[in-house]
């Protein structure tokens, strides 16, 4: 008998007249012959509500009776689903996150899932019962209550299916799929059949509310296919999977983080280590930094510019202040009126002039861009927050994400051309461990022979990314990292890009030509550099992989001169002749994870 989890967010469960609904459809698939596990969010706003009661009474909650007091938002649902199942006259019994053994790590507000014990949840569905199992809240080795993070009930429903070898895992909320941008923000939005894992987890993480991005990495790490559908409809939604929807579009989404801020740590002595110590301090905080660009230094000096969430970035100036000496830095600028736009994909990995239509259309709604950093499959520029409703427009169409690429499949089509079923015993073996969250490693590894082009004195005016990366590509060069940070001398910006060695000669030429055209000041070229990379899955949300990283390389010395994160990989740029030892270090430091 086939096993189904359906997990219902906030909106589908809002009112009672909801809750009777997401009953129905659950004894709808009972009756249509599935075992059926309901995994349930708190009602409506209702984690919100709680949220603001504990502001009333504290700015500085103890963790504990946080997640103590958040998770009842999830037990009141549970319980009145079954209730309603009752009612029409099936069964059902609700649990909570302790009572179908979902332990966790003792990091409230933010635990992870360490093993799930399906055992009690066997036996009452053997029981003819519909399980109803209450969303994003475990329990720690002590019995204390925690809760897995805002939106966590995906991740709970994903890890139910994953543990219970189910065969669908159904997301239903309060919009029919997966789009190729939030439908709230753009209108033009297109509802795609199927999005790959790897596209899911990125967008997840630069701002598409849909999913939780862990529920994507579990999805992922154990094969479990996702189906987000309508709560309201019996329509299909769109299916998370391994494959993309189409093999040749290079764009397959676009998301904005609209609440950011953009923070520049000004004159940094360019020595091994002085990244390792600005980031290591702000982790301390707690805060994920992203976007990070590192110019390479002239006379010197470097300076070090990243993005947080806009509400940490009070903490970060804080902390940075208290290293500000230490460092022997000049000074920090920041901006708190920035958004990101990016556009993920797994088709640009391999085609050219991508980025460079981004910076066009960018241009073309003349919008400005601050900071630009690539990696495999996405590209994000920092833009003004008055202009990122326009900016997300503009890319949106410039790569035609409101028309269904003409090689697109739908998932059937997929299933049929690639019969390639979840590898059970793999799965089934990686489930054996009690740390189902835990850093998955896939790679360590080098990319030798790249070369580095840099433009100082860039304008920082529409337009001028959108001229170089053009003409670049005309050129016929494959432009791998790209960054543009600020460069703090006069308000101008510095852009560095990766190129393969042999094509450095000619890159240096256009980027002369550039450079006299938009009056820069200076292009420098470096050859022998390689490109370390790290891949995995959920390098950023396990934050500890970037310290562990910047420390490994600062204690052997070694300089980090370009560094692209993601959730995939994160990659840095080094000097080809240390790149043997950063790699073995690596291997060393993170032999637990790699598997
Ligand atoms: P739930 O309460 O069911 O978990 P969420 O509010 O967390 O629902 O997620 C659904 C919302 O995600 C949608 O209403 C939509 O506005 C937003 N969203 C953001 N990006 C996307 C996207 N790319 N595709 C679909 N929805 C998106
Ligand atoms: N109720 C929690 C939240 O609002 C978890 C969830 O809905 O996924 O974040
Ligand atoms: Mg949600």
């Amino acid at each position: 008998m086939s096993l189904i989890v359906q997990k219902f967010g906030g909106t589908s469960v809002a009112d009672t007249e909801k809750i009777r609904a997401a009953a129905r459809k659950a004894i709808r698939a009972q009756k249509a012959g599935h075992r059926v596990v309901m995994v349930v969010s708190a009602m409506g706003k209702n984690t919100d509500t709680l949220l603001d009661l504990a502001s009333q009474i504290s700015d500085e909650p103890p963790a504990r009776e946080m997640d103590m007091l958040l998770s009842t938002g999830e037990q009141v649902s549970v319980a009145l689903v079954a209730m309603a199942i009752h009612s029409m006259g099936s069964q059902a019994v609700s649990l909570t996150g302790g009572q179908i053994g979902l332990k966790t790590d003792n990091s409230f507000s933010k635990a992870r899932i360490q093993s799930i014990d399906t055992g009690r949840i066997e036996r009452l569905l053997d029981a003819g019962n519909i399980v109803v199992a209450a969303g994003f809240q475990g329990i720690d080795d002590d019995l204390n209550i925690t809760t897995l993070g805002r939106g966590g009930s995906d991740t709970t429903a994903v890890a139910l299916a994953a543990v219970l070898g189910a065969d669908a895992c159904e997301i239903n909320t309060d919009v029919d799929g997966v789009y190729t941008t939030d439908p709230r923000l753009l209108a033009e939005a297109r509802r795609v059949d199927v999005i790959s894992y790897d596209e899911m987890l990125e967008l997840a993480s630069l701002g598409a509310g849909v999913m939780h991005s862990r529920s994507i990495e579990f999805a992922k790490k154990f094969e479990v296919p996702i189906h987000v559908r309508s709560s309201f409809s019996d329509q299909d939604g769109t299916m998370i999977v391994a494959q993309p929807e189409s093999e040749t579009a290079p764009v397959s989404g676009a998301a904005l983080t609209r609440d950011e801020a953009r923070v520049t740590v000004l004159g940094v002595p360019d020595v091994p280590g002085m990244s390792q110590k600005i980031f290591s301090a702000i982790a301390a905080q707690k805060v994920a930094v992203d976007m990070v660009v590192q110019n390479v230094g002239t006379s010197g000096k470097a300076d070090v510019s990243f993005t947080v969430a806009g509400g940490e970035l009070k903490k970060t100036l804080t902390a940075l202040e208290g290293i500000l000496d230490s460092l022997g830095a000049d000074g920090v600028t920041h901006d708190d009126q920035v958004s990101k736009v990016s556009v993920v994909g797994l088709g640009m990995a391999h085609q050219k002039a991508v980025a460079a239509s981004m910076f066009r259309a960018l241009a073309e709604a003349d919008v400005n861009i601050h900071m630009i950093t690539t990696s495999e499959i996405k590209i994000s520029c920092l833009v003004p927050r008055d202009q990122a409703n326009q900016a997300l427009r503009a890319v949106h169409e410039a790569f035609s994400l409101d028309q269904r690429p003409s090689d697109a499949k739908t998932w059937n089509e997929i299933k049929a051309s690639n019969a390639k079923e979840a590898d059970v015993a793999d799965v089934v073996a990686r489930l054996q461990n009690d740390a189902l969250e835990a850093l998955t490693l896939t790679d360590i590894s080098i990319v030798p022979a790249q070369a580095r082009v840099t433009l100082d004195g860039v304008p920082d005016q529409v337009g001028v990314a959108a001229d170089m990366f053009e003409q670049i590509g005309e050129a016929g060069i494959f432009v791998d990292m790209i960054v543009q940070g600020y460069d703090g001398e006069d308000g101008s910006t510095s852009v560095s890009f990766t190129v393969e060695q042999a094509d450095l000669d000619s890159a240096e030429k256009v980027a002369r030509e550039i450079c006299g055209k938009h009056s820069m000041r200076d292009v420098r070229g470096a050859s022998g550099i390689t490109k370390l990379s790290v891949s995995g899955i959920g390098l950023r949300s396990h934050t500890q992989v970037g310290t562990v990283l910047f420390e490994q390389l600062a204690n052997a010395g070694i300089n980090v001169e370009m560094i692209a994160t993601s959730e995939l990989q994160v990659n840095v740029v080094i000097q080809s002749d240390q790149a043997g030892d950063a790699a073995a270090r690596l291997k060393q430091a993170f032999s637990e994870a790699l598997n």
